[in-house]
């Protein structure tokens, strides 16, 4: 009877008969056959999986012959149905009187009483079902279970290798070939064509069988040993690449990689007779089994965790680098990651950078404000995909619309190869017109500027020939640092940012940190409602040092240039009051100690939070400039979350009612002379920027990328007929005027 010297003997055996016939139906009946012998039974039978989620009866000892490639079970029927379904092994000793019994006659099995069967599990999925009978009414041990896994494994294997398994769409292989197409959330926009590389490559493990236990158990606790030492590091290093939402990754992992249990069941799995890449795989299988069957959406994340950490020991057993990053990538490489942080993608070579697909990610995640930054188009919630593409695999990434097509057919590619033409055509259209003015047909100038917040920005001021810079966000130096940015540094990254600008204006806003915002190296209670929370200017005035630190900053940077600071989430003029008296302190002090100071320095806010709207009369005679927050201002206007897929498009901004609100900050800006921008994403889409424009406003700020649509527009407007089109729609009682406002665009030929 196989003890734990049972599947060992069984695996040596089964190397030897598999080295030596290399058809694959053959090696399955050998392995059938040795299986049986081994664990004296009187039938050891293979069934693989197949299209239409069906079991086929491959290869069989003990049962009829004739009954092999005929019969077949769907999951869910008969035994054999059940253990797939459930991905778990029975162990019947009467196996007949088992309610899912199902008597196929021409196996002739009606005279076996006792079964036991195991799934066939490959990359956690059932890949089919091993089973043994007996004719007695036999009890199987539990150490008799674990030894048929063990060989399911090395049988799954087998039977990938010889493509001998089919999985269904919904179950798709990891090896499929098959085209995938899926829907995630648009995160940066552009069309990428191009081939895959996954962004921490996975390792396949070809060699199951040990030849020596002990070199494989010292391997085994070796590589586990570097595993932990890894993470230890990464938890305590300075590498940017583990910032931010990594962190609590990294600190589930430290906890599951120092569990004994873990190492004590590989180890375990190698004495069995497995190599040690074939005992992680066999307690990561078992494990995947075991979360699957989860309810808790909690637990089953944790799958995630588990699998990436099983997959890093098996690069440090096989010596497969973590990251692509340092590899050879392919011109046109589109990186798929179930997450990364900012910096990981900063890593790789961004001229041979085309695509990113996240398994998770959202718009606002710090790699996706990266993705942008880069102008690389970017897909969030892509759900499964590490597990569904293979580097190398033709990859189409439509980030206008968050769709993606894997392995696409011809006819899909050639689609899109033409999308990409036009996209082309119109880029060189956006190019020509570059260096001309941005004026409507009418002759009225409008300001237009870019969003920007990291050195990687720099270079689009002049490639897409903006007016300036309406917003450059502080915060994004701070979120992909591992810890406070020093004053010093600081002052270098301003003196860059006003260096490439030159003569153009900049805005800079101060930290917006807080809700989701968050540092990876400041402590920050759980909030309930974090963008109400505490947040941009309310840390700021709470914890003044900061702020301090960055203003002092920012002067020093400007000397003898013109300095513009912005203040974010301003709720009431005293905040403003508040920020702006600890500038004018920080001017008196470089006074006092005679130290040199920006030619001038102009102080402004934000409008984003509604109630400072209703202050405007005290607030404008104080401020040298306002700009709409657009994207805040809507979700506070319609309380509305901007984060929430459910919720976020639900409001349009096009609306009467938001249209309204912006035309009476329009008013009453223009009575006071108060300059007014607005830098939300609104202002990148042409529609919106027309409705802008239409509304009274002249300064706008967008990411980079859109300048040249958004010029496109301006230049075939007539802004005072927009102008008394609109003075119609701001009293409609409908929900929104965008058919109203797109049909008045195509009448006129406006580029929208
Ligand atoms: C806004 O709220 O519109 C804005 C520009 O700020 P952020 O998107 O950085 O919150
Ligand atoms: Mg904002």
């Amino acid at each position: 009877m196989p003890g734990t010297q049972g599947p060992r003997v069984l695996l040596r055996r089964l190397r030897e008969a598999m080295a030596e016939v290399s058809e694959s139906q053959a090696r399955l009946d050998q392995v059938a056959h040795l299986i049986a012998q081994n664990m004296v039974a009187e039938v050891c039978s293979i069934y693989l999986m197949q299209p239409g989620a069906e079991l086929e009866l491959y290869a069989t000892e003990g049962l009829k012959p004739s009954a092999v490639h005929k019969t077949r079970l769907k999951v869910g029927t008969g035994l054999v149905g059940d253990i797939a379904a459930h991905a778990r092994p029975l162990n019947l000793s009467d196996a007949q009187a088992h309610p899912n019994f199902a008597y196929r006659p021409e196996t002739g099995e009606e005279i076996y009483k006792s079964l036991m069967g195991v799934p066939i599990l490959r990359s956690g999925r059932v890949a089919g079902v091993l089973v043994v009978q007996n004719r007695t009414m036999r009890h199987y041990s539990e150490e008799e279970v674990e030894a048929l896994e063990t060989i399911a494994m090395v049988l799954a294997e087998l039977a990938a290798a010889s493509d001998l398994i089919a999985f269904d769409d919904d179950g798709q292989d990891a090896t499929s070939q098959q085209p995938h197409y899926l829907e995630g959330t648009a995160l940066s926009g552009g069309l990428a064509l191009g081939h895959a590389v996954l962004h921490e490559p996975r390792v396949h493990v070809t060699r199951l069988i040990a030849e020596n236990v002990d070199v494989e158990s010292e391997r085994l606790e070796k590589a586990v040993y570097e595993l932990r030492s890894s993470i230890d590091k990464m938890l305590t290093t300075s590498d940017l690449s583990h910032a931010g939402e990594h962190r609590e990754v990294l600190q589930a992992y430290r906890m599951f990689a120092n569990d004994r249990g873990w190492l004590k069941r590989m180890l375990e799995a190698v004495k069995t007779g497995l190599t040690a890449e074939a005992a992680v795989e066999r307690v990561q299988n078992d494990t995947r089994a075991r979360m699957m069957r989860q309810t808790d959406p909690y637990l089953r994340d944790r799958l995630h965790d588990l699998d990436d950490l099983a997959n890093r020991l098996l690069r440090h057993l096989t010596g497969v680098a973590l990251s692509s990053a340092s590899g050879d990538l392919p011109e046109d490489a589109i990186i798929i990651a179930r997450n990364m942080g900012p910096a990981e993608l900063l890593d790789y070579d961004k001229d041979r950078l085309r695509g990113l697909v996240l398994e998770e990610g959202s718009a606002n995640a710090h790699v996706a404000i990266v993705a942008r930054a880069l102008g690389i188009a970017a897909i969030g919630r892509a759900q499964g995909i590490p597990d569904r593409v293979e580097d190398g695999d033709a990859v189409i990434v439509d980030g206008d619309t968050g769709e993606l097509y894997v392995r696409p057919s011809q006819d899909i590619v050639d689609a899109y190869s033409e999308k990409a033409r036009f996209r082309a055509r119109r880029q060189a259209q956006y190019k020509a017109i570059r260096h001309e003015p941005s004026v409507t047909l009418d002759g009225v100038k409008v300001a237009l500027n870019v969003n920007a917040g990291l050195m990687v920005d720099l270079p689009h001021l002049e490639e897409s020939g903006a007016d300036g810079i309406g917003l450059f966000r502080t915060e994004l130096q701070f979120m992909i640092a591992s810890k406070l940015p020093s004053q010093r540094e600081q002052v270098e990254l301003y003196s860059d940012v006003m260096e490439s600008a030159g003569d153009l204006p900049v805005v800079f806003r101060t930290l917006d940190i807080g809700g989701d915002k968050m540092l990876p190296y400041m402590q920050q209670a759980e909030e309930e409602n974090p963008a109400l929370g505490w947040r941009a200017i309310r840390i700021a005035l709470d914890r003044p040092a900061l702020l301090r630190h960055q203003v002092r900053a920012l002067l020093s940077a400007a000397v003898g240039r013109d300095l513009r600071i912005m203040f974010p989430m301003v709720a009431d003029v005293s905040e403003y009051e508040r920020a702006r008296a600890l500038v004018d302190k920080e001017l008196a002090r470089l006074d006092q100690h005679g130290r040199e100071k920006p030619r001038s320095v102009a102080v402004g806010t934000m409008l984003e939070v509604p109630a400072l709207f209703w202050q405007m009369e005290a607030l404008l005679p104080k401020v040298d400039f306002v700009s709409i927050g657009s994207n805040d201002l809507i979700q506070f206007l319609f309380a509305s979350d901007r984060g929430n897929p459910r919720v976020a498009n639900r409001y349009d901004l096009l609306s009467p009612g938001a249209l309204n609100f912006l035309r009476q900050v329009v008013l009453i800006c223009a009575r006071h002379d108060v300059p007014l921008s607005l830098c939300g994403e609104m202002a990148g889409n042409p529609l919106e920027a027309m409705a802008l424009l239409g509304l009274g406003l002249r300064t706008i700020s967008m990411s980079p990328a859109a300048i040249g649509p958004v010029k496109m527009m301006v230049r075939s407007l007539n802004v005072a007929d927009l102008e008394g089109f609109m003075e119609g729609l701001y009293s409609l009682p409908n929900a929104s005027v965008r058919d109203a406002l797109r049909d008045y665009a195509d009448a006129r030929g406006i580029a929208i």
